[in-house]
């Protein structure tokens, strides 16, 4: 399969890796949004949040876990952050391999664009 994220998964095109354990797999995001913007993808493939089954689901819970202790790694924990999932055309989904946006280090703005 030619996925983007699983060939950075597999090591084949390098990244800045933050994170790995047996299910995900984190590294800072190539054209970063926020001082820190690190992207956390599950290793299995899985396309977006539309075709979650109980198995990537359960992965994509241990994504949350594994957000959580990125933040305070990188010392955003308290001041804020925010995850983000961006899902097919209008939502702007651009790889299409689940993958969870942690953005943080500076005040975002909200709404979104
Ligand atoms: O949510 P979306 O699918 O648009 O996010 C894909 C993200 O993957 C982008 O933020 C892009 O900068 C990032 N990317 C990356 N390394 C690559 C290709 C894309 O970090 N080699």
């Amino acid at each position: 399969m030619d996925c983007l994220f699983c060939r950075i998964i597999s090591g084949e095109i390098p990244s800045s890796k933050v994170y790995e354990d047996e299910y995900l797999y984190a590294f800072r995001d190539i054209a970063p949004q926020a001082p820190v913007h690190i992207l956390v993808v599950p290793k299995l493939h899985v396309s977006g949040i539309n075709e979650l089954d109980e198995e990537s689901a359960s992965i994509a819970s241990k994504a949350l876990v594994a957000i959580r202790d990125l933040a305070k790694r990188e010392g955003i924990a308290e001041s804020g952050y925010r995850v983000v999932i961006n899902t097919g055309r209008d939502g702007q989904q651009s790889v299409d391999h689940l993958h969870f946006h942690l953005l943080g280090g500076r005040t975002l703005a909200w709404p979104p664009g």
